[in-house]
């Protein structure tokens, strides 16, 4: 059975800064990618937060930086997905989609989180056919199209902006009467032409053919005295209303919150199990951004590396 010492699961902004520390501290890390390789900012358009870019940078060229600055220094980056953990013992086995079982000394657990759905069956019915969590993977699909997307936060809002100056009309549908968003998010959006938003309302279902999505009915102050409903007609409807972390192979090992994200130790990256770390927003249901996400990978790959001292230490 393979062994490393450093085992890197994911492939966003945590993986691959703790796989930049890792490689550099001698550890010979490889890192598992997931599905998604570089992780959700490659579905993201401009990212103008990021440290080092004055211009602006977009998501996915970001994370091939990252990627190429991984492997630069040695990292073993491979594509695979873990489908099974043990963290019983020492050292931890982690078992990939191919059947592979690899033992680790240390393990960072950087998966990130996935988008969250409404729910709703008729979203079921037409994910793939006009339901879409991802702006900049399917909006091109719906060029001079009406759309609609929901959500109020940042992420709403760059995605209706995105959308924008590709579609006709975007109705963007949020459930308060306010925008969560950040300002700068919120005053682009009001000064868009074509984005229609509709504060108070929820999706009740969506509607179409075999032939794809038609609309979306809508109900306003749902509940409420002044309860009134409505149908818009679109051909895409993008969901953007946050996301759940990815720990569901961890859970039988890791302590997890109630909501699902791992529970690290203090502001280490340490987890429950000693020699398992976690970083990026499978861990971090507050911050949740790029820079904060490759902060904590930095951390993790430090914690593991004098964890790794320390177990080199008690063996001589
Ligand atoms: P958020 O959690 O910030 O926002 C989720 C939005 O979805 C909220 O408006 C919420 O409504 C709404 N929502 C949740 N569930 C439902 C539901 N069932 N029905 C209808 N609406 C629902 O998630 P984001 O993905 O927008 O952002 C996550 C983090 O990433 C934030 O910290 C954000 O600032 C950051 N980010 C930063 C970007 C940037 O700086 N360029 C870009 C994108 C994200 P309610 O307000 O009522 O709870």
């Amino acid at each position: 059975m393979e062994r490393v010492k450093c085992l890197i699961i994911g492939s966003g902004p945590a993986g691959y800064t703790a796989a930049i520390y890792a490689a550099r501290a001698n550890l010979s890390p490889v890192l598992y990618t997931g599905l998604q390789m570089g992780g959700q900012l490659t579905t993201t358009t401009e990212v103008e937060n990021f440290p080092g870019y004055p211009e602006g940078v977009t998501g996915p060229v970001m994370m091939e930086d990252m990627q190429k600055q991984a492997a630069r220094f040695g990292t073993d980056i491979r594509f695979g997905v873990v489908t099974r953990v043990d963290f019983s013992g020492r050292p931890h086995r982690v078992t990939l989609d191919d059947g592979k079982t690899i033992e680790a000394d240390a393990v960072i657990v950087a998966t990130g989180a996935t988008a969250r759905y409404l729910g709703l069956p008729s979203e079921e019915q037409f994910r793939g056919a006009g339901v879409s969590a991802c702006a900049t993977c399917d909006g091109f699909f719906y060029r001079g199209k009406d759309v609609a997307v929901v959500g109020g936060g940042d992420t709403a809002c760059e995605e209706a902006i995105y959308l924008a100056g590709l579609c006709r009309e975007v109705y963007l549908i949020v459930r308060k009467n306010y925008l969560r968003a950040s300002k700068v998010m919120q005053q682009r959006v009001f000064d868009a032409p074509n984005i229609k938003v509709l504060f108070e309302h929820n999706t009740v279902e969506l509607f179409g053919t075999a032939m794809g999505l038609e609309g979306a009915r809508l109900v306003f102050r749902q509940g409420e005295a002044d309860e009134s409903f409505k149908e818009i007609c679109v051909d895409g409807f993008f969901l953007a209303i946050g996301h759940v972390p990815n720990t569901g192979v961890f859970k039988e090992f890791l302590q997890l919150d109630e909501a699902g994200y791992i529970v690290t130790s203090g502001t280490s990256t340490r987890t429950n199990v000693p020699g398992v770390f976690a970083a990026g927003d499978v861990m971090d249901p507050v911050y949740r951004q790029g820079i904060t996400s490759a902060a904590a990978g930095c951390k993790a790959a430090i914690d593991a590396e004098r964890y790794l001292a320390g177990l080199c230490l008690s063996s001589t």
